[in-house]
């Protein structure tokens, strides 16, 4: 039975990563953090670039009149793609190949997985598949990364024709001023960085466990299920949230089988193999061998 006072052996001041891996995920969440920070810097002047260009793009095809946007039938139609006018001036100011280069460098985290595997041979005494993937391998989970952190903008684009739907609908026949509009689009872009860098943040971390979980595949075809158990790894401290705090403490004790976690349910996302604790989590599962180390050294060694 596991008691409140007693936390796991794994679990240090902070992190719960075991002694051999401490350094790696510290090292792997110092990556994340600059990645993060280099989205948002790289992003705020894309952003400031796309609002201006939206703004004199709208200025240049509606039919303004004494700086109020007349309610008309050909204001209707330019209004009615706004989202799309949005999301084409945000392309036009590098938003796109942003985000394609951004989540090209995705790949600078293979090492950090190449040293967890290298740790479970050590741990498991047994010969593992080197972590390796071709260009192709990767492309697809980088794709579903750019796409997801989009979607993002998507969502912001979206909000603002919803905005400025309603507005349209309160002002009535008077008509929309101009200004009013302006104002949508600055308090929608302006809360739009900060948004999209966390959901940036979750798609580096959903980019990783998918990849692990390649690894994994590749491992489990080797080991058999048998032995298959994981923990959940990562840090500890004030703002874990209840979820994966639970999750630490639980398979501190008792790892837990592939299908267990298919069976949990994080309130957020599906999948928690790959989402863990879901938007914003840094947790990861990581295949544990101790328990089973007797029965590894059973098995045949790998060539
Ligand atoms: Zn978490």
């Amino acid at each position: 039975m596991v008691m409140a006072t007693a936390a796991p052996a794994e679990v240090k001041a902070g992190d719960n990563a075991p002694g051999d891996l401490q350094q790696t995920f510290t090292a792997h969440g110092e990556w994340i953090d600059a990645m993060v920070k280099q989205f948002t810097d790289g992003l705020k002047p894309i952003v400031e670039k796309a609002q201006k260009g939206l703004e004199e793009s709208m200025r240049r095809v509606l039919d303004i009149q004494n700086g109020t946007i007349a309610p008309n039938e050909a204001n209707q139609h330019a209004l009615d793609q706004l989202n799309l006018l949005f999301m084409n001036q945000l392309d036009a100011a590098g938003y796109r190949a942003f985000v394609q280069a951004f989540t090209e460098q995705f790949a600078e985290q293979l090492p950090f997985l190449q040293e967890t595997i290298d740790f479970l041979a050590r741990q498991a005494g047994h010969k593992l598949p080197a972590v390796s993937f071709q260009p192709h391998d990767l492309r697809v989970f980088t794709d579903i990364a750019a796409s997801d952190i989009r979607s993002t903008m998507q969502a912001v684009a979206a909000a603002t024709l919803g905005q400025v739907t309603a507005q349209r609908a309160a002002f009535g026949l008077a008509g929309l001023p101009f200004k009013e509009m302006v104002k949508i689009f600055q308090a929608e872009f302006g809360g739009s960085v900060k948004r999209n860098a966390a959901r940036a943040e979750t798609a580096i971390a959903v980019w990783y466990r998918q990849v692990a979980d390649e690894q994994y595949k590749r491992i489990e075809k080797e080991i058999p299920s048998l032995v298959q158990r994981y923990i959940y790894s990562g840090p500890l401290d004030s703002v874990t949230r209840p979820f994966c705090r639970h999750m630490l403490t639980v398979t501190g004790t008792k790892p837990l089988t592939r299908a267990e976690i298919d069976k949990l349910d994080n309130g957020q996302i599906p999948n928690v193999f790959v989402s863990c604790g879901g938007w914003g989590c840094r947790h990861q599962w990581l295949l544990w061998f101790d328990a089973m180390k007797d029965l590894i050294g059973k098995l045949p060694k790998a060539a």
